[in-house]
């Protein structure tokens, strides 16, 4: 490890490896410090949808073509248990090959490190950052390694631990919402589409992943736990009861885990040397697949950003509002949009579930409507 670089990335997952490899071919020396020992292990278990405006940052980045087990959304249905409304976006319609991607974490993870491989980039694993402080003209990170603490000294020191290791106070919202997560087959396999419904206990989507899907099935706490507990067979008989007959009957399913699902953020992202960006500023509910998506054009303009510092600007305050300013709708839409989409559907009150049937009904046939959501779920809420 060296005592000092231009920047220090603290959390070597996705979004911290993403804004390494933007910047492994500029005139900034960077070093990126990740807790994991075994960069072969990833921190989570769990599947990605990418929006196709991701797929092209990917691209800009080398790392797309070396994904090898991509599976293409190409249409997606949105429905409500107990209604007729319901929605369908098409990538035709958009003049898009796909409406985004889906990728398994491990893999888009394992594919970043081998791209930084290949630069200067220097990546030191079994590196525990404890706390990064800002001073006038540079900050300073404690790192432990093997039971002995350091400290790092940069121009600009970039947190993208994750929201797991920083100090920062956060902002939670709790959604009182586990997210179950499995692979299941079904008796009509996906072909490209992805499925959304949304049942007064929370949102469920099949995500299409290979033959199969990829399942995120939220529910209340007590509920998942009993969903884990369930033999195979009851688990998707039970899943078919509560899905619908849509892809037929559910015939396989994986081990299955889950998660806590909240809102949760920090309101003072910049200081001076410092930045918070990815799941350490902002952790979305999972319904609409926003939150990589959203940190890795965090990842992506914040390196636009710091190749266009003068070196004595790194870091300056000037240099972070900007930033932080180029940011903001993206990161308050994509925390609204995903916010009200749990909000107005994971409920029973009638008068609610009648004007979301009407909502649906009215995206599936105003065009500028369904072209509207289509735009931001490609590309972000600057879309
Ligand atoms: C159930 C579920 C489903 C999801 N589905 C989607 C989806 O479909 N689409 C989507 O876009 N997003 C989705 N997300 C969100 C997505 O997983 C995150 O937005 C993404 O992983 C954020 O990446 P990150 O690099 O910011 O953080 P992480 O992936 O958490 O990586 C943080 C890294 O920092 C390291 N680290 C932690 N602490 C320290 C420390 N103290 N010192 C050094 N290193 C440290 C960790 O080891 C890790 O490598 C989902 C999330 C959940 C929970």
């Amino acid at each position: 490890m060296r005592e000092h670089s231009d920047v220090v990335i603290i959390g070597g997952g996705p979004v911290g490896a993403a804004l390494a490899l933007a910047l492994a071919d500029s005139e900034t020396d960077v070093q990126v410090l990740e807790a994991r020992a075994d960069l072969d292990r990833p921190a989570h278990k769990r599947t990605l949808a990418l929006s196709y405006g991701s797929r092209l940052i990917l691209e800009r980045l080398n790392v797309w073509a070396a994904l090898r087990t991509v599976t293409e959304i190409r249409d997606i249905h949105i429905s409500q248990a107990g209604s007729l409304g319901m929605a369908r976006l098409h990538a035709a319609e958009e003049s898009l090959p796909a409406l985004g991607y889906v990728v398994d974490y491990a893999e888009l993870d394992s594919g970043l490190h081998a791209a930084l491989r290949r630069t200067e980039v220097a990546v030191v694993t079994a590196a525990h950052v404890k706390d990064v402080a800002s001073y006038a003209g540079y900050a300073r990170a404690r790192v432990e390694i093997a039971g002995v603490t350091r400290h790092v000294t940069s121009r600009l020191a970039v947190v993208a631990d994750g929201g797991t290791g920083s100090s920062m106070p956060r902002q939670t919202k709790d959604y009182a919402q586990h997210a179950l997560l499995a692979l299941v087959s079904a008796e009509v396999g996906p072909h490209g589409w992805a499925y959304e419904r949304f049942t007064a206990e929370g949102p469920v989507a099949l995500l299409p992943q290979d033959d199969g899907y990829a399942l995120v099935w939220t529910a209340t706490p007590e509920r998942v736990k009993a969903l884990l507990e369930l033999p195979d067979d009851v688990f998707l008989r039970d899943l078919h009861a509560h899905f619908g007959d849509r892809v037929g009957r559910f015939l396989s399913v994986s081990s299955r885990n889950s998660f806590p699902v909240n809102l949760s953020y920090v309101r003072e992202t910049i200081a001076p040397h410092r930045v918070i960006i990815g799941n350490a500023a902002h952790i979305l509910h999972p319904v609409a697949g926003q939150g990589f998506n959203l940190g890795l054009r965090d990842a992506w303009e914040l390196a636009a950003g710091i190749r266009d510092s003068r070196h004595e600007e790194l870091g300056s305050l000037r240099m972070l509002k900007n930033f932080q300013g180029g940011r903001r709708l993206d990161t308050a839409g994509s925390m609204f949009f995903t916010d009200l989409l749990v909000n107005l559907f994971s409920n029973d009150i009638p008068v609610l579930r009648h004007g979301r049937s009407l909502g649906l009904l009215a995206l599936q046939q105003i065009r500028p409507l369904k072209r509207f959501v289509a735009r931001r779920m490609i590309f972000g809420a600057q879309g």
